[in-house]
């Protein structure tokens, strides 16, 4: 992949810098991420009928860059955005695409993820909720935990929930390959996401060093190196940037971006905290804390390198 921006992507870059100059809003919310479908910057990858641009990628990691160098909110509807949207894109029934596509973009509509139960997290295969067919649908038993952005529960249970025939995904007994296409998908684009946000990080960190740290011989190696890191990790999301491009599917070395992310702003974010020995300062606390979740979920991290070691690497099973 070429890394200089095209006269195209240039110009691409330009339309969104000035406007994010004009727009970037004090908050995020359903308003803000409506404002970002009116004016095409959500889902600009999705094709036209479903409500995106049908941009090429390479615009869609422009606008990432540019939207986490203004520090702007997210849409609110990440999951749908990152995960459920390229799900249901890839298995879905055109009646499908149009039924729930548009709505995710707009926010009308805002979706969560439901993979995690009370004693299936890592092991996805422990998963115990149960579906049975009824007349012209579904029954649904089971509990759900962890749901990012399921505000109003703290757990979700399923009781004899009815679902609709028409809602069903894919075939029967083809929900495995449905779930490996939202977690590729989850840490593919995610990782890429991301890292537009650690490079935001990584320079309030070098502002840190030269208020507080500037002498530190020790903090300034520490620093360079997280610098060092980042770039990297740019490049590696270059490469998977280029496998998206040509196969429309993020490659298993997604996990190995969201690895090196994750990591890398957990350690970074305690180096900071360091930096300001113990005084209180709320923005690089909340950092600290949030990365320690970050090395969780999306997989844990124990779990990227089984599957970097098995299906990156080709080494045999671990189990
Ligand atoms: C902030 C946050 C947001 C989340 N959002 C969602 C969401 O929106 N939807 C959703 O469904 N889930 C979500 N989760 C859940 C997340 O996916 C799980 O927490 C994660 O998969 C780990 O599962 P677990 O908590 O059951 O831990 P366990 O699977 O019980 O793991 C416990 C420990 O054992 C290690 N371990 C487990 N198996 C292995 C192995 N084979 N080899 C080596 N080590 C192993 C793990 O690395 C971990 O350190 C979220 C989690 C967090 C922290």
């Amino acid at each position: 992949m070429n890394l200089r921006d095209s006269p195209d992507e240039e110009a691409f870059r330009a339309r969104v810098r000035a406007w994010l100059a004009e727009n970037l809003p004090a908050e995020g919310g359903r308003e803000w991420s409506r404002k970002l479908f009116d004016a095409g910057y959500a889902g600009l990858t999705w094709p036209v009928d479903y409500g995106g641009l049908g941009a090429p990628y390479s615009h869609q990691a422009i606008a990432l860059e540019e939207f986490a160098r203004a520090e702007a909110p997210n849409h609110m509807n990440v999951i749908a955005l990152g995960m459920a949207g390229p799900t249901i894109m890839a298995h879905g029934t055109e009646e499908q695409k149009r039924r729930y596509l548009p709505k995710m973009l707009s926010a009308e509509e805002i979706w969560c993820q439901g993979f995690s139960e009370p004693d299936a997290g890592s092991d996805l295969s422990a998963v115990r909720t149960r579906i049975e067919p009824t007349d012209g649908g579904f029954l649904v038993n089971g509990q759900k935990v962890w749901s990012s952005l399921a505000h109003d529960a703290d757990e979700i249970f399923f009781t004899d929930v009815e679902v609709p025939g028409e809602n069903l995904l894919g075939e029967i007994g083809g929900g495995w390959q449905v779930a490996m296409t939202t977690l590729l998908h989850e840490r593919g684009t995610l990782g890429f996401a991301l890292t537009g946000t650690l490079d935001a990080l990584v320079n309030k960190l070098i502002t840190l060093t030269k208020e507080r740290a500037a002498d530190d011989p020790i903090i300034r190696d520490r620093v360079a190196q997280e610098w060092i890191e980042l770039q990297a990790l740019k490049l590696t999301n270059y490469r998977s940037l280029t496998t998206l491009m040509q196969t429309g599917i993020p490659g298993p070395e997604g996990s190995g971006s969201k690895l090196h992310w994750s990591e890398q702003n957990q350690r970074l974010t305690k180096l900071a905290m360091e930096i300001l020995g113990g005084e209180d300062d709320g923005y690089w606390r909340y950092q600290q804390l949030r990365s320690r979740g970050n090395t969780i979920e999306a997989g844990t991290s124990e779990i990227l390198r089984n599957i970097i070691a098995e299906r990156v690497l080709g080494l045999p099973r671990s189990r």
